[in-house]
Protein backbone atom coordinates (compact mmCIF):
# COMPACT_ATOMS: atom_id res chain seq x y z
CA UNK A 1 0.00 0.00 0.00
CA UNK A 2 0.92 3.48 -0.68
CA UNK A 3 1.61 5.67 2.16
CA UNK A 4 2.40 9.34 2.59
CA UNK A 5 6.75 8.75 3.55
CA UNK A 6 7.90 9.86 7.10
CA UNK A 7 11.12 10.34 5.88
CA UNK A 8 12.76 12.45 3.09
CA UNK A 9 15.02 10.52 0.72
CA UNK A 10 18.48 11.63 0.99
CA UNK A 11 20.90 12.32 -1.82
CA UNK A 12 24.04 11.58 -0.74
CA UNK A 13 27.61 12.03 -1.66
CA UNK A 14 29.82 9.12 -1.27
CA UNK A 15 32.70 10.90 -2.13
CA UNK A 16 35.95 9.55 -4.48
CA UNK A 17 36.54 5.81 -2.52
CA UNK A 18 37.94 6.11 0.85
CA UNK A 19 35.08 6.15 3.61
CA UNK A 20 36.71 8.19 5.57
CA UNK A 21 36.51 10.90 3.17
CA UNK A 22 32.58 10.66 3.81
CA UNK A 23 30.84 13.54 5.86
CA UNK A 24 29.43 12.64 9.42
CA UNK A 25 25.81 13.01 7.83
CA UNK A 26 26.50 10.67 5.23
CA UNK A 27 27.85 7.64 7.29
CA UNK A 28 24.44 8.48 9.35
CA UNK A 29 22.04 8.21 6.64
CA UNK A 30 23.94 5.21 5.41
CA UNK A 31 23.30 3.15 8.20
CA UNK A 32 19.67 4.38 8.68
CA UNK A 33 19.06 2.85 5.13
CA UNK A 34 16.47 0.63 4.78
CA UNK A 35 17.06 0.73 0.67
CA UNK A 36 20.43 2.22 -0.82
CA UNK A 37 20.44 2.87 -5.04
CA UNK A 38 24.21 2.93 -5.90
CA UNK A 39 25.90 3.71 -9.29
CA UNK A 40 28.92 1.98 -10.23
CA UNK A 41 31.43 4.35 -9.03
CA UNK A 42 30.77 3.86 -5.24
CA UNK A 43 33.48 1.83 -3.48
CA UNK A 44 33.02 -1.46 -2.16
CA UNK A 45 34.19 -0.50 1.18
CA UNK A 46 31.39 2.67 1.79
CA UNK A 47 28.92 -0.17 1.07
CA UNK A 48 30.55 -2.12 3.68
CA UNK A 49 29.37 0.24 6.12
CA UNK A 50 25.35 -0.04 5.45
CA UNK A 51 23.26 -1.89 7.93
CA UNK A 52 22.99 -6.15 7.58
CA UNK A 53 19.06 -5.55 6.66
CA UNK A 54 19.65 -2.76 4.42
CA UNK A 55 19.09 -3.76 0.54
CA UNK A 56 21.49 -2.56 -2.24
CA UNK A 57 19.84 -1.89 -5.44
CA UNK A 58 22.67 -1.36 -8.15
CA UNK A 59 21.51 0.98 -10.92
CA UNK A 60 24.41 1.81 -12.65
CA UNK A 61 24.79 3.25 -16.35
CA UNK A 62 26.68 0.90 -17.97
CA UNK A 63 25.53 0.18 -21.45
CA UNK A 64 21.73 0.04 -22.08
CA UNK A 65 19.24 3.25 -22.89
CA UNK A 66 20.46 6.32 -20.22
CA UNK A 67 17.32 7.70 -20.71
CA UNK A 68 15.22 5.18 -19.87
CA UNK A 69 17.04 3.76 -17.14
CA UNK A 70 17.09 7.51 -15.42
CA UNK A 71 13.32 6.96 -15.94
CA UNK A 72 13.43 3.76 -14.12
CA UNK A 73 15.28 4.87 -11.38
CA UNK A 74 13.31 7.62 -10.41
CA UNK A 75 10.15 5.17 -10.71
CA UNK A 76 11.94 2.98 -8.12
CA UNK A 77 13.56 5.05 -5.61
CA UNK A 78 9.82 6.71 -5.76
CA UNK A 79 7.90 3.72 -5.31
CA UNK A 80 10.24 2.27 -2.16
CA UNK A 81 9.95 5.57 -0.50
CA UNK A 82 6.21 5.72 -0.85
CA UNK A 83 6.12 1.84 0.63
CA UNK A 84 8.07 3.47 3.78
CA UNK A 85 11.53 2.50 3.49
CA UNK A 86 14.25 5.01 4.23
CA UNK A 87 15.41 5.63 1.14
CA UNK A 88 19.07 6.62 0.22
CA UNK A 89 20.19 7.32 -3.56
CA UNK A 90 23.98 6.96 -3.26
CA UNK A 91 26.34 8.45 -5.77
CA UNK A 92 30.49 8.51 -6.21
CA UNK A 93 31.54 12.08 -5.60
CA UNK A 94 28.73 14.76 -5.06
CA UNK A 95 25.93 13.92 -6.50
CA UNK A 96 25.60 17.64 -7.51
CA UNK A 97 29.08 17.80 -9.58
CA UNK A 98 28.21 16.06 -12.74
CA UNK A 99 25.95 13.29 -10.93
CA UNK A 100 22.84 13.91 -12.51
CA UNK A 101 21.51 15.06 -8.93
CA UNK A 102 19.65 18.03 -10.23
CA UNK A 103 17.20 15.61 -12.50
CA UNK A 104 16.29 13.15 -10.05
CA UNK A 105 15.85 15.87 -7.27
CA UNK A 106 13.59 17.53 -10.25
CA UNK A 107 11.17 13.98 -10.35
CA UNK A 108 11.57 13.49 -6.74
CA UNK A 109 9.85 16.64 -6.10
CA UNK A 110 7.72 16.70 -8.78
CA UNK A 111 6.02 13.29 -7.28
CA UNK A 112 5.76 14.98 -4.23
CA UNK A 113 8.36 13.68 -2.31
CA UNK A 114 10.70 15.41 0.11
CA UNK A 115 14.30 15.28 -0.79
CA UNK A 116 17.72 15.80 1.67
CA UNK A 117 20.89 16.70 -0.08
CA UNK A 118 24.14 15.89 1.55
CA UNK A 119 26.82 16.88 -0.35
CA UNK A 120 30.09 14.28 -1.00
CA UNK A 121 33.55 14.99 -1.93
CA UNK A 122 33.97 15.53 -5.68
CA UNK A 123 36.64 13.51 -7.26
CA UNK A 124 37.50 16.89 -9.29
CA UNK A 125 39.22 18.48 -6.01
CA UNK A 126 39.67 15.08 -3.59
CA UNK A 127 42.11 13.47 -6.87
CA UNK A 128 43.90 16.40 -7.43
CA UNK A 129 44.47 17.29 -3.63
CA UNK A 130 45.30 13.80 -3.26
CA UNK A 131 48.72 14.57 -5.01
CA UNK A 132 49.30 17.61 -3.56
CA UNK A 133 47.99 19.60 -6.10
CA UNK A 134 45.94 23.02 -4.61
CA UNK A 135 43.89 23.88 -7.86
CA UNK A 136 43.28 27.64 -6.51
CA UNK A 137 46.72 28.33 -5.52
CA UNK A 138 46.49 32.19 -6.14
CA UNK A 139 49.85 32.37 -6.73
CA UNK A 140 49.18 30.70 -10.10
CA UNK A 141 45.39 31.34 -10.83
CA UNK A 142 42.46 33.27 -10.38
CA UNK A 143 40.37 30.01 -10.21
CA UNK A 144 39.15 26.67 -11.11
CA UNK A 145 37.02 25.42 -13.82
CA UNK A 146 35.06 22.40 -13.18
CA UNK A 147 34.10 20.65 -16.64
CA UNK A 148 33.23 17.64 -18.57
CA UNK A 149 35.81 16.12 -21.33
CA UNK A 150 32.39 13.58 -22.84
CA UNK A 151 29.89 16.17 -24.01
CA UNK A 152 30.50 16.88 -27.09
CA UNK A 153 27.82 18.38 -30.27
CA UNK A 154 25.69 15.71 -31.80
CA UNK A 155 26.91 12.97 -28.65
CA UNK A 156 23.34 12.50 -27.85
CA UNK A 157 24.04 12.77 -23.98
CA UNK A 158 22.27 15.74 -23.49
CA UNK A 159 24.93 17.45 -22.47
CA UNK A 160 26.94 20.76 -23.95
CA UNK A 161 30.75 20.67 -24.67
CA UNK A 162 32.51 23.28 -22.65
CA UNK A 163 34.15 26.37 -24.86
CA UNK A 164 37.66 25.29 -25.00
CA UNK A 165 39.42 28.23 -26.70
CA UNK A 166 37.64 30.29 -23.64
CA UNK A 167 38.78 28.19 -20.66
CA UNK A 168 41.67 28.38 -22.47
CA UNK A 169 42.40 32.18 -22.29
CA UNK A 170 40.36 32.41 -19.33
CA UNK A 171 43.42 31.68 -16.92
CA UNK A 172 41.74 28.97 -14.70
CA UNK A 173 42.79 25.71 -13.44
CA UNK A 174 40.76 23.25 -15.72
CA UNK A 175 39.67 20.06 -13.88
CA UNK A 176 38.28 17.93 -16.46
CA UNK A 177 35.92 14.87 -15.41
CA UNK A 178 35.15 12.25 -17.82
CA UNK A 179 37.68 13.71 -20.14
CA UNK A 180 40.37 10.31 -20.56
CA UNK A 181 38.40 9.30 -24.34
CA UNK A 182 38.14 12.48 -25.76
CA UNK A 183 41.70 13.66 -24.29
CA UNK A 184 43.37 13.99 -27.79
CA UNK A 185 40.47 16.84 -29.00
CA UNK A 186 40.54 18.51 -26.10
CA UNK A 187 44.31 19.23 -25.81
CA UNK A 188 44.05 19.79 -29.35
CA UNK A 189 41.27 22.67 -29.06
CA UNK A 190 43.32 24.13 -25.73
CA UNK A 191 46.54 23.96 -28.10
CA UNK A 192 44.47 26.16 -30.80
CA UNK A 193 43.30 28.29 -28.39
CA UNK A 194 46.77 29.67 -28.04
CA UNK A 195 47.14 27.34 -24.10
CA UNK A 196 51.22 27.07 -24.27
CA UNK A 197 52.06 22.81 -24.78
CA UNK A 198 54.35 22.79 -21.73
CA UNK A 199 51.43 23.66 -19.65
CA UNK A 200 51.63 21.13 -16.49
CA UNK A 201 49.52 18.62 -16.56
CA UNK A 202 47.94 15.53 -14.20
CA UNK A 203 45.86 12.55 -14.35
CA UNK A 204 44.85 11.12 -11.39
CA UNK A 205 42.99 7.88 -12.02
CA UNK A 206 40.72 6.13 -9.09
CA UNK A 207 41.61 8.79 -6.88
CA UNK A 208 41.61 7.59 -3.05
CA UNK A 209 40.96 4.19 -4.28
CA UNK A 210 42.98 1.03 -3.64
CA UNK A 211 44.09 1.08 -7.31
CA UNK A 212 45.10 5.02 -7.37
CA UNK A 213 47.87 5.91 -10.00
CA UNK A 214 48.37 9.28 -11.01
CA UNK A 215 51.33 10.77 -13.79
CA UNK A 216 52.27 14.53 -13.71
CA UNK A 217 53.00 15.45 -17.16
CA UNK A 218 52.22 18.72 -19.76
CA UNK A 219 49.60 19.29 -22.18
CA UNK A 220 51.40 18.11 -24.92
CA UNK A 221 52.48 14.85 -23.71
CA UNK A 222 49.44 14.12 -22.20
CA UNK A 223 47.66 11.87 -24.29
CA UNK A 224 51.11 9.41 -24.99
CA UNK A 225 51.53 9.65 -21.04
CA UNK A 226 47.83 8.46 -20.29
CA UNK A 227 48.38 5.63 -23.18
CA UNK A 228 52.16 4.97 -22.09
CA UNK A 229 51.05 4.31 -18.10
CA UNK A 230 47.75 2.67 -19.20
CA UNK A 231 45.77 5.41 -16.99
CA UNK A 232 41.82 4.38 -17.69
CA UNK A 233 38.42 5.71 -16.46
CA UNK A 234 38.01 6.37 -14.13
CA UNK A 235 40.32 9.67 -14.34
CA UNK A 236 40.44 13.36 -13.01
CA UNK A 237 42.79 15.30 -15.70
CA UNK A 238 43.88 18.62 -14.34
CA UNK A 239 45.53 21.58 -16.27
CA UNK A 240 47.38 24.19 -14.84
CA UNK A 241 50.20 25.75 -13.21
CA UNK A 242 48.93 24.34 -10.26
CA UNK A 243 50.10 21.10 -11.24
CA UNK A 244 53.88 22.53 -10.57
CA UNK A 245 53.11 22.78 -6.42
CA UNK A 246 52.08 19.17 -6.89
CA UNK A 247 55.56 17.56 -5.67
CA UNK A 248 56.02 19.85 -2.93
CA UNK A 249 53.41 18.16 -0.68
CA UNK A 250 54.46 14.67 -0.49
CA UNK A 251 51.21 11.81 -1.17
CA UNK A 252 51.94 10.09 2.06
CA UNK A 253 51.47 13.05 4.72
CA UNK A 254 48.06 14.42 2.80
CA UNK A 255 45.75 14.63 5.35
CA UNK A 256 48.13 13.75 8.67
CA UNK A 257 47.60 16.54 11.26
CA UNK A 258 50.59 18.91 11.48
CA UNK A 259 52.04 19.68 14.86
CA UNK A 260 52.48 24.16 15.55
CA UNK A 261 55.80 25.65 16.65
N1 LIG B 1 29.70 12.90 -9.03
C1 LIG B 1 31.07 12.51 -9.27
C2 LIG B 1 31.43 12.60 -10.72
C3 LIG B 1 30.68 11.62 -11.61
S1 LIG B 1 31.09 11.77 -13.31
C4 LIG B 1 31.99 13.35 -8.39
O1 LIG B 1 31.55 14.37 -7.84
O2 LIG B 1 33.15 12.99 -8.23
C5 LIG B 1 32.24 10.45 -13.48
C6 LIG B 1 33.64 10.98 -13.60
O3 LIG B 1 34.10 11.44 -12.34
C7 LIG B 1 34.67 9.96 -14.03
O4 LIG B 1 34.68 9.81 -15.43
C8 LIG B 1 35.95 10.60 -13.54
O5 LIG B 1 36.34 11.67 -14.38
C9 LIG B 1 35.48 11.22 -12.23
N2 LIG B 1 35.72 10.35 -11.08
C10 LIG B 1 34.80 9.82 -10.26
N3 LIG B 1 35.40 9.13 -9.27
C11 LIG B 1 36.73 9.24 -9.46
C12 LIG B 1 37.88 8.78 -8.78
N4 LIG B 1 37.79 8.04 -7.66
N5 LIG B 1 39.10 9.10 -9.27
C13 LIG B 1 39.22 9.85 -10.37
N6 LIG B 1 38.17 10.32 -11.07
C14 LIG B 1 36.94 10.01 -10.63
Amino acid sequence: MNTTPSFPIALVGAGPGDPELLTVKALKRLQAADVVLVDDLVDARVLALLAPHCRVLKVGKRGGCVSTEQRFIHELMIREARSGARVVRLKGGDPFVFGRGGEEVDALRAAGLEVEIVNGLTAGLAGPASIGIPVTDRRCTPGVALVTGHSAEGSGDGGRAPDWAALARSGLTLVIYMGVARCADIVAQLRAAGMRGDMPAAVISAAHTERQREALTTLDELVETIRAQGLGSPAILVIGEVVDLAAVVPRQIVGEAQAFG
